[in-house]
């Protein structure tokens, strides 16, 4: 029997931690496929023209960072970062299939820089710019939601290997996110206070903690639904990162990077998720709810169990996923 955790926020979704699980005898084990490479990738530089005219594209200019678009045909070349609306959208302007957009973010040009191998300066340029362009698409009136997310590898869904991230900006409410601000809300309503806020006051002191700096905390998640699940808070309570200073940017680009080093060095190259929760537009949710990351490294194939009934297995619990991530920590440097 293992431990049975119950997530301190999504009251509906538990753990089990069960190391006996891991002796298990398995027959079955899952063989990666990669498919040819495309003999075009559309997202590397100088294929600009496969691709939608970009909503975003940033430089450098002569007095730092220009953020530019494209317009009608033309396409702006030597670029740092690119963001364009996705060409098969899940969500688009006509109203269709729910109104919203959906934009995909190139983080660089060259097609094998990704996160695992990225220098801390240029990840503070693709934070800059993707911030910059949640903040146009927070602000279409017609817009209810921002979403960030990102599936790296096959494991994580990805269908293209050159790095990138995604945006969807909609007029529907995500239900995870819903469901987060549903139980802020109650919380709030008991204790005074934000149960992120509380869960900070409690993890920067507890065996999940993997890393800290001035303004982010990197925690493995209490419940989690793979093992190495992380959580990357920010320590002042905000519902949207719409405002954070260039001093916040450089932080969570730290902390994002000394994550993605860890990883590389305790697991691989792994695939993973990662997502942004934010606040939809709402003045009624905005003092409840408390921005964050989380990641999720493809460690193993979800079963029934997990995808029908909401509990899910890990093997490693996450006080042990905290200390291998740690010593990985102590071995990693990240470049500037
Ligand atoms: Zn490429
Ligand atoms: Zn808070
Ligand atoms: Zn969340």
């Amino acid at each position: 029997m293992g431990r049975v955790r119950r997530d301190p926020i999504v009251l509906n979704r538990m753990s089990v931690i069960s190391h006996v699980r891991a002796l298990r005898p398995k027959e079955l084990t899952v063989v990666k496929h990669e498919s040819p490479s495309l003999p075009k990738c559309p997202f590397c530089q100088g294929n600009e023209d496969v691709t939608p005219p970009a909503t975003l594209v940033v430089k450098y200019g002569d007095s730092g960072l220009s953020f530019l678009k494209d317009d009608g045909d033309y396409r702006i070349r030597d670029w740092l970062v690119r963001i364009f609306p996705n060409k098969y959208p899940i969500f688009s302007k006509d109203g269709f299939n729910g109104y919203g957009h959906h934009e995909v973010v190139v983080e660089h040009p060259q097609h094998d820089v990704n996160p695992y191998n990225m220098t801390l300066g240029h990840l503070i340029v693709v934070l800059t710019a993707t911030l910059h362009r949640i903040k146009e698409l927070h602000n279409d009136p017609a817009v209810k939601h921002v979403y960030l997310f990102k599936n790296f590898g096959g494991g994580g869904g990805a269908s293209i290997t050159h790095s990138h991230t995604q945006l969807t900006a909609t007029s529907i409410v995500l239900p995870s996110v819903y469901e987060e601000i549903r139980y802020s809300k109650l919380f709030n309503s008991k204790f005074r206070s934000c149960p992120y806020c509380e869960l900070i006051r409690k993890e920067v002191r507890s065996p999940r903690l993997v890393y800290a700096n001035k303004h982010f905390i990197v925690v493995t998640s209490y419940a989690p639904r793979n093992s190495h699940e992380v959580w990357i808070l920010p320590l002042n309570h905000s519902p949207r990162p719409l405002d954070i200073s260039k001093e916040e940017v450089t932080s969570l680009a730290d902390a994002l990077l000394k994550l993605m080093r860890a990883y590389n060095k305790c697991l691989g190259n792994i695939d993973f998720n990662l997502w942004l929760h934010m606040s939809p537009k709402a003045d009624e949710y905005n003092e409840f709810y408390h921005w964050h990351i989380e990641v999720l490294p493809a460690t193993v194939l979800w079963g029934g169990l997990e995808k029908g009934g909401n509990v899910y297995v890990v093997t490693t619990s996450p006080e042990d996923s905290a200390r291998e991530l740690r010593d990985c920590l102590k071995w990693v440097t990240v470049p500037n």
